[in-house]
C-alpha cells in the first residue's frame, strides 16, 4: 500500500480526523520511500500566543486537582496507547523510517512512563529538615511549575515526549508540544487521542496539553515566551547552543537533551559473544539515528584483529540482506531521515579517508520500488587514532574502530570529544569495569551492555554538549516542580532567630 493510503488508514482506525490539521505549510514525507503523505498547516505566531495563553489557563487550574488523580489521567492515557500501540507504531515507523520492532518499542516506552508517572503520582516526596530553632518545624514542598514547554526531535518522534509529558502532567503542570517538523503526523495522532480522553476526564481542564506544528521559528517562541518557565528541548547541540542561552536570559529552566558521540572500549578480557551483538545493535540499530548510537569503538591491541574481522563479517552480512523496508519483518537497518543526511554520511567517510581512515561499506543501496528513500549500508571504519572527525557527531551508521594499548590511554581518547551521553565497556575483570564508571564523563556508563536502549527507570541524559539534563526516571520528575522550603513557628513567644542572632529592643 502508497504509504499516504497507508497513514490515512491509521488515522481512521483511530478515528482522528486529519483534516482540520490540513493545510500548505509543510510537507512531510516518508523516509520509506520519499512519497508525500502529508501536507499540514503551521501554527502561525498568533495561535502560538493563544495556546500559550490557554494554556497558562489550564495550568491555573490543573495545578489544584490532586495529584492521584492526575495520575489516574495517566493511567487511562496508558491505557489508549496499549490499545493503539500497533497503529501508532507503523505510524512512527513510515514518519521516521526506524523499523517496525522499534517503532513498536517507541510506543512501548511511552507506556512504560506513564505507567512509571501513574506511581510517582503518589510519591511527589518533600521532606522534613530538623530546626536549630526551638518549637520551628521545616518543610521542603514540591510544587507544580506551570507551563511545560517540549521541543521534540525527529528520530524519537513520540517516546522523548511522552517522558516530559507523563511527568509534567502528574505533576500538576501543563504541556505544550513542538515536535520536529519532520514529524509532525505521530504528533498529531498522540495529541489527539490525549484530547479525546481528556473530554471524558472531568477534572481535565481545556488545554492541558497543546501541540504547535511548525519549524524552528515557532520553537524559538516558545523559547522566547517568560510564560513557559521551563523548556525541554531534545535536538542537536547546535539547536541547544541557540535555546540554552536564549532561555537562561530570561531567567527560565531548560532541560536539554543533545547530541552524543558513545564510545565503547572492548577490553582484552571482553566476551566477545556479548560484545559483538551489544556493538553491532548499538551501531547500526535505527540506521545510526539514535542519541545513543555506538559511533568509537576503542579495542585492545591484543583482540583488534579478532573484533574487526567479526564486525567486518556481520556488517557484510547486514548489507546484503537486512537494509530495506522498515515494514517487512526480515529488516534491521531502515533508511536515513533524508538526502541531507545521507550528504553528511558520505561527507563524514570522505574526510575520514582523507584523515587516513580505511572505510569499508556506507555506500547508498536502491532498493526495489524504493527509489527515493536513502537507504545505504552501515559503514565500518578502521582508525588508526583518533581524528577530528570521530569527534564529530554524523547521525548516520558510522562506526569508527580504533586500537589500544592501555586502558588508561583509551578512556583518555573516550572522554576527548565534546559529547558526553553513553558509553560502555565491555570486560570481565572488575577493576577495569569500576575504573570505567569512575572515569567516564558520560551520565549513562555501562558495563558488558552496548550504549544504546536505555529503560525508562534511570534518569536519562549526558554532560557537556549533551545540555546537562536529565529526564525520565530516577528523581528527574523535580525538573517539573519548584521546590519551597518552608519554615513555621508553633510557640508562644516572639520566635528565636536563626544563627542566634540578637535583635531586641
Ligand atoms: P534538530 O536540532 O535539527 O531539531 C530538533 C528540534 O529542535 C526540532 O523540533 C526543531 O524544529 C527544533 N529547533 C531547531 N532549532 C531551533 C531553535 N533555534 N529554537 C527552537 N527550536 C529549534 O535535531 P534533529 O535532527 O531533529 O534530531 C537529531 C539530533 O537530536 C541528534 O543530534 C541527536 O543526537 C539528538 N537527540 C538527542 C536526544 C537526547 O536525549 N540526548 C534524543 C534524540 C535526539
Amino acid at each position: 500500500m502508497p504509504a499516504d493510503a497507508d497513514v490515512n488508514k491509521i488515522f481512521k482506525s483511530l478515528s482522528i480526523n486529519l483534516s482540520s490539521y490540513k493545510g500548505k505549510d509543510l510537507e512531510v514525507f516518508s523516509p520509506i520511500d520519499g512519497s508525500n503523505i502529508a501536507s499540514i498547516k503551521c501554527d502561525s505566531e498568533k495561535s502560538v500566543d493563544k495556546k500559550i495563553s490557554n494554556s497558562v489557563l489550564a495550568f491555573n487550574e490543573w495545578r489544584d486537582v490532586p495529584a492521584p488523580k492526575r495520575g489516574e489521567l495517566i493511567r487511562l492515557f496508558s491505557n489508549e496507547l496499549r490499545n493503539n500501540k500497533e497503529q501508532l507504531a507503523r505510524l512512527v515507523t513510515i514518519e521516521c523510517g526506524k523499523i517496525l520492532e522499534e517503532g513498536r518499542g517507541e510506543v512501548q516506552e511511552m507506556i512504560d512512563i506513564c505507567d512509571f508517572a501513574v506511581g510517582l503520582s503518589r510519591q511527589l516526596y518533600g521532606l522534613t529538615i530538623a530546626s536549630e530553632r526551638p518549637n520551628h518545624t521545616m518543610q521542603e514542598t514540591w510544587y507544580p511549575l506551570g507551563v511545560i514547554g517540549v521541543i521534540s526531535a525527529f528520530n524519537f518522534p513520540v517516546a522523548v515526549w511522552a517522558w516530559n509529558f507523563a511527568l509534567a502532567i502528574v505533576c500538576g503542570n501543563s504541556v505544550i508540544w513542538k515536535p520536529s517538523e519532520k514529524t509532525p503526523l505521530t504528533a498529531i495522532a498522540c495529541h489527539e487521542i490525549f484530547e479525546k480522553l481528556c473530554k471524558k476526564f472531568p477534572a481535565a481542564p481545556k488545554n492541558l496539553s497543546s501541540l504547535i506544528i511548525g519549524k524552528h521559528e515557532v520553537g524559538e517562541q516558545l523559547v522566547n515566551d517568560r510564560r513557559i518557565p521551563l523548556i525541554s528541548a531534545t535536538g542537536s547541540s547546535r539547536m541547544g547552543k541557540i535555546v540554552g542561552p536564549k532561555v537562561a536570559q530570561r531567567f527560565g529552566r531548560s532541560l536539554l537533551e543533545l547530541g552524543g558521540n558513545n564510545a565503547v572500549i572492548a577490553t582484552d578480557s571482553a566476551n566477545l559473544d556479548i560484545a559483538l551483538p551489544s556493538i553491532l545493535f548499538g551501531a547500526v540499530g535505527t540506521a545510526g539515528q539514535r542519541c545513543t548510537t555506538t559511533r568509537r569503538v576503542f579495542v585492545h591491541k591484543k583482540i583488534h584483529d579478532i573484533l574487526f574481522s567479526k564486525l567486518k563479517n556481520a556488517y557484510e552480512s547486514i548489507g546484503k540482506n537486512k537494509v530495506g523496508n522498515p515494514l517487512d519483518k526480515k529488516t534491521l537497518v531502515g533508511p536515513l531521515i533524508d538526502s541531507a543526511s545521507f550528504d553528511s554520511m558520505q561527507n563524514a567517510l570522505k574526510r575520514a579517508r582523507e584523515e587516513g581512515g580505511k572505510v569499508f561499506f556506507g555506500e547508498r543501496m536502491t532498493t526495489k520500488n524504493l527509489a527515493n528513500g536513502y537507504y545505504v549500508k552501515p559503514a565500518l571504519v578502521s582508525m588508526a587514532k583518533q581524528t577530528a572527525i570521530v569527534k564529530e557527531e554524523t547521525f548516520a551508521p558510522i562506526l569508527y574502530v580504533i586500537p589500544y594499548s592501555t586502558l588508561e590511554q583509551a578512556m583518555e581518547w573516550h572522554n576527548a570529544v565534546p559529547q558526553g551521553l553513553s558509553s560502555a565497556i565491555f570486560t570481565n575483570d572488575l577493576r577495569e569495569a569500576e575504573y570505567f564508571k569512575k572515569r567516564s564523563d558520560c551520565g549513562i556508563a555501562n558495563v558488558n551492555i552496548g550504549t544504546s536502549g536505555a529503560e525508562i527507570g534511570g534518569a536519562f541524559g549526558g554532560e557537556k554538549e549533551t545540555g546537562g539534563g536529565r529526564e525520565s526516571g530516577s528523581d528527574s520528575w523535580k525538573y517539573y516542580m519548584r521546590r519551597q522550603t518552608s519554615t513555621t513557628y508553633h510557640g508562644t513567644k516572639a520566635p528565636a532567630l536563626a544563627q542566634g542572632i540578637n535583635f531586641n529592643l
